[in-house]
């Protein structure tokens, strides 16, 4: 019995024991699903952050990439520790090695600005200085504005971010606007200057030609003459190269004579030249091709390289040599300029096609020269390119598509010598016609009427508008033959006034000028559709215009 009840309470031990047990495992069961469960918010709530954190940072670098302004951190020692995609076009490099490296070798920098002698001091007087220029590994440089503080990186690591401004738009708008301004005024003083000449020009030209039309004289007086015309035709040519120099409207481009654009502009230069001991040794290939170019502007390029090398050969010891050729490479026209001054050292090769980018002293260059000359080639489908000269100077070498077409002449480089006038004889002209000349310059007006006379016309000189226009007010004048710059009432006045006395005369108009530069005249001639005769004039260009009008009203009154 005893031992029955020892057997059931073992039992019943047993039984409470496994019990427990199997409370226990169903505990720790849950305990491990609760564990589990935690877990898994755990790593979901990680996840949610991690993503949180990188959606944060990306936004952050996205913000900081798009800035516009360079943003740096360097360390105390100024060394790159973070920068942004800005930052990295400064320095014109696509890749992060920067990362590291010194930032200040990056700036222009004067080195006594930043001798700072305490830690992060370098840095300090870094965001103290001015005129900061932050040059590229493509040594391209910039002006910048620059400012920055103190910050801490990373693991509280001491270090400092900076901002970095490119100062393009206020200072270089102010400096391109002076340099506007000066060039316009400039071209007005080219305007002035040419008609004082133009005038006096006019007149000995005009003069020569009537005494060498003159049969009579004796063979060695008409020897004499022809030498002082070609003086005049090359002071006048003078004058019409400034004047298509200081022209300013849009390209205008035409099949052109390289080679004959080439002796321009040393004719141009000649007496610089001369003045500066530069001898000029221009040899022009005869199998040069055609090029389709606007004169004026690749004038413009050509007179710059000219003026530069001269420039640059002043100050060298010895003989000082300009050497222009002109030749033909694969298809392509080629102009090169060589001297053999000091050159351009490798490091500023680049460099002396940025606007405003000049050695000289202030006053002495503007740096706007190859800049220009870069744009216009570019603009030409063509290039510039600088080589060493074989003289050890510098070389600038434009290259230009050449054309299969036949090149027109420059205009003012004709040769062409005027066919005489038979004074003797006094052939009638095909219309003869009743002229009024007006020009403030007495001799001018003397000379076209006697001119005009000779060829049977009849001609009436009036030295003001005021008094043409009394003639005016009596007689209907077949053609009006008019200066445009006159001192009192100019010629676009006197036109208006004069076709509101007799509005035929609108189409019976002849203006003399000089003033080609200036745009209010080029637009008032343009708007009315009047000929035009530059000054200095060729007594048969004159000829040619008065003609033209006199058989204009003829075909309108039905005369053949
Ligand atoms: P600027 O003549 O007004 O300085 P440019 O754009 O014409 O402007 O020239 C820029 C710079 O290029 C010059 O300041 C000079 O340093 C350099 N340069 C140009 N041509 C020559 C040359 N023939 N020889 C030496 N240096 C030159």
């Amino acid at each position: 019995m005893l031992a029955t009840l020892y057997i059931l309470s073992a039992v019943l031990h047993l039984f409470i024991a496994m019990s427990m047990m199997v409370l226990l495992l169903e505990e720790s069961h849950e305990f491990k699903k609760q564990v589990v469960a935690l877990e898994d918010t755990h790593r979901s709530e990680t996840s949610f952050f991690q993503k949180k954190v990188k959606a944060t940072e990306e936004r952050y670098r996205a913000l900081f990439d798009q800035a516009s302004e360079g943003i740096f951190v360097v360390s105390e020692e100024g060394r790159i520790l973070e920068l942004n995609a800005k930052a990295l076009r400064m320095l014109s490099n696509e890749s992060r090695k920067v990362i590291g490296t010194d930032l200040l070798p990056f700036l222009n920098l004067d080195e006594t600005k930043v001798d700072g002698d305490s830690e992060g001091g370098r840095i300090e007087a870094l965001l103290q200085a001015d005129d900061l220029v932050i040059t590229s590994w493509e040594v391209r440089s910039t002006s910048v504005d620059l400012d920055g503080s103190r910050m801490l990186w990373d693991n509280q690591k001491p270090a400092f971010q900076i901002f970095i401004r490119e100062q393009t738009n206020k200072a270089q708008l102010e400096q391109q606007l002076r340099q506007a301004e000066k060039l316009s005024a400039l071209g007005q003083m080219i305007s002035g200057i040419a008609h004082e000449l133009n005038n006096p020009l006019a007149a000995i030209k005009g003069y020569l030609e009537l005494f060498q039309s003159d049969q009579n004289i004796p063979e060695k007086t008409r020897g004499d003459l022809k030498k002082v015309m070609k003086e005049s035709n090359r002071a006048a040519k003078l004058v019409s190269n400034f004047l298509s120099f200081a022209r300013e409207r849009p390209a205008q481009k035409e099949v052109s004579d390289l080679n004959a654009l080439v002796r321009r502009v040393v004719e141009m230069r000649e007496f610089e030249c001369r003045i500066a001991g530069v001898v000029v040794d221009v040899d022009l290939a005869d199998d040069l091709k055609a090029t389709l170019i606007d004169i004026d502007q690749i004038q413009q390029v050509l007179v710059n390289l000219v003026n530069n090398a001269i420039q640059a050969m002043l100050d060298t010891e010895g003989p000082n040599i300009l050497k222009i050729r002109t030749f033909s490479s694969k298809g392509k026209s080629v102009v090169s300029i060589c001297d053999n001054g000091p050159g351009i050292p490798p490091d500023l090769q680049n460099k002396v096609y940025e606007p405003f980018f000049t050695t000289k002293e202030a006053g002495a260059g503007t740096g706007l020269g190859l800049s220009i000359a870069h744009s216009i080639m570019r603009d030409h489908g063509g290039k510039i390119e600088y080589r060493e000269s074989e003289d050890g100077g510098a070389c600038f070498v434009l290259e230009f598509e050449g054309s299969e077409t036949s090149p027109v002449v420059l205009k003012g480089d004709s040769d062409e010598e005027l066919k005489p006038i038979d004074k003797g004889t006094k052939k009638a002209p095909v219309q003869v016609g009743n002229i009024l000349v007006v020009d403030d310059e007495e001799s001018i007006a003397d000379l076209l009427c006697e001119m005009l006379s000779i060829l049977g016309h009849e001609a009436t000189a009036c030295h003001s508008g005021k008094h043409a226009l009394s003639k005016i007010e009596k007689v209907d004048y077949d053609v009006v033959l008019s200066d445009f710059r006159m001192p009192g009432m100019n010629g676009a006045e006197f036109y208006q006034k004069a076709i509101e006395i007799n509005p035929s005369l609108g189409d019976r108009f002849v203006f003399l000028t000089g003033d080609v530069v200036n745009s209010e005249t080029q637009e008032f001639i343009g708007s009315i559709n009047t000929k035009c005769v530059d000054k200095p004039f060729q007594l048969d260009a004159v000829k040619v215009a008065v003609n033209s009008v006199l058989s204009a009203s003829d075909s309108v009154m039905g005369v053949s």
